[in-house]
């Protein structure tokens, strides 16, 4: 494909990480080109609001700290193209990141592609998205409106999610498949203390049923094997993420959990390639973690560029 242009830094992903790297790498002057892929601002776009991201002591909309983030990095010159990458080739540097536009090659990389929601890959889950099932209360919890509807997941999203959903809906049961849940503290009493609130532990959804849209699920008891039919109007799934490294299978080290090997530095197993946030984080996955990694990314690549020890 064409060539557009080459660059000193290119940032894959505009959420908290990418952002925060072409905030820093614009302040350095590297003039960084950020591809944004489809989604703007990362899955924090899709929270309604971020309460603990500093600085924001009553709060703040996932979309409207992405638009700050986006305002701040422009205002020291960072560019954007939005666009999705399609290939990544990591043989020969400089690197060529490939759009549907064309191809750019750049000096140093810095890969914030982020995570995808995980499926529960259970019949039914694909032929009902948007008629049944979700993945973001924010985006669809309007629809459920008065409305007894499930949440599958027992983490920090699936209390948050099923917490806000109760604007909209007449009951939000929670299906988790231990006894126990893995959300902190304070979402867990928050969740316990919702009247709207219900919780169905030790159960696995197997199936999801409906006709114009989701009618029942099976449901299966981890520790009597017995199974079920719930009558449900709506289910969402929040039960974690996947690393988006598709395009990175084979050229960068991975972890066992699939997300990108990194030092303390953000440097991956390639010279002059660096990552950041969710597609390399399998502890933390906050907002105010991913900023960090991204600032420390570009640090990193700055100097890398500035030592001439990025490949060159
Ligand atoms: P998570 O912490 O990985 O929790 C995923 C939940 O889904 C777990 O309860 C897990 O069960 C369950 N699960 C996983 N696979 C399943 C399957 N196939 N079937 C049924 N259940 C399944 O993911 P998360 O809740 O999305 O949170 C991700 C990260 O973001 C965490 O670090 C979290 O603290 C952070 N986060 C923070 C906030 C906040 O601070 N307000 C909000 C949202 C997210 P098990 O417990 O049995 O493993």
């Amino acid at each position: 494909m064409a060539l557009i242009e080459h660059r000193q830094l290119i940032i894959l992903g505009a959420g908290p990480a990418g952002l925060s790297a072409a905030i820093y790498g614009a302040r350095a002057e590297l003039k960084p080109l950020v591809i944004t892929g489809m989604v703007l601002y990362g899955q924090a776009s899709l929270t309604h609001t971020i309460e603990n991201y500093p600085g924001f002591p009553k709060g703040i909309g996932g979309m409207q700290l992405g638009q700050l983030f986006e305002e701040q990095a422009k205002a020291f010159g960072t560019e954007f193209v939005f666009d999705e990458v399609q290939a990544v080739d990591l043989s020969k540097h400089p690197y060529t990141v490939s759009v549907y536009g064309g191809d750019y090659t750049t000096d140093a990389l810095i890969i914030a592609m982020g995570a995808n929601n995980k499926r529960l890959n259970v019949p039914g889950e694909e032929e009902f998205i948007g008629r049944g099932v979700s993945y973001c209360g924010t985006c669809d919890g309007w629809f459920y409106k008065d409305k007894d509807i499930h949440v599958v997941g027992g983490g920090d999203s699936a209390l948050e999610e099923a917490i806000f959903l109760t604007r909209f809906a007449h009951s939000v049961t929670i299906i988790h498949r231990r006894d126990t849940l893995r959300a902190g503290a304070i979402l867990e009493n928050r969740a316990r203390t919702n009247p709207k609130i219900g919780f169905i532990f030790d159960t696995v959804v197997k199936e999801i049923r409906g006709g114009e849209g989701v009618d029942e699920l099976l449901v299966e008891n981890v520790k009597t094997g017995e199974t079920s039919l719930i009558p449900t109007e709506g289910l969402f799934i929040f039960i974690g993420h996947s690393p988006n490294t598709k395009l990175f299978e084979g050229q960068l080290a991975l972890e066992p959990g699939g997300t990108i090997k990194i030092n303390e530095h953000m440097e991956t197993s390639k010279k002059s390639v660096f990552a950041a946030g969710e597609i390399a984080d399998p502890h933390f996955r906050q907002v105010v973690t991913s900023a960090g990694m991204g600032a420390a990314a570009a640090i990193s690549a700055t100097h890398c560029l500035e030592t001439m020890s990025c490949g060159l």
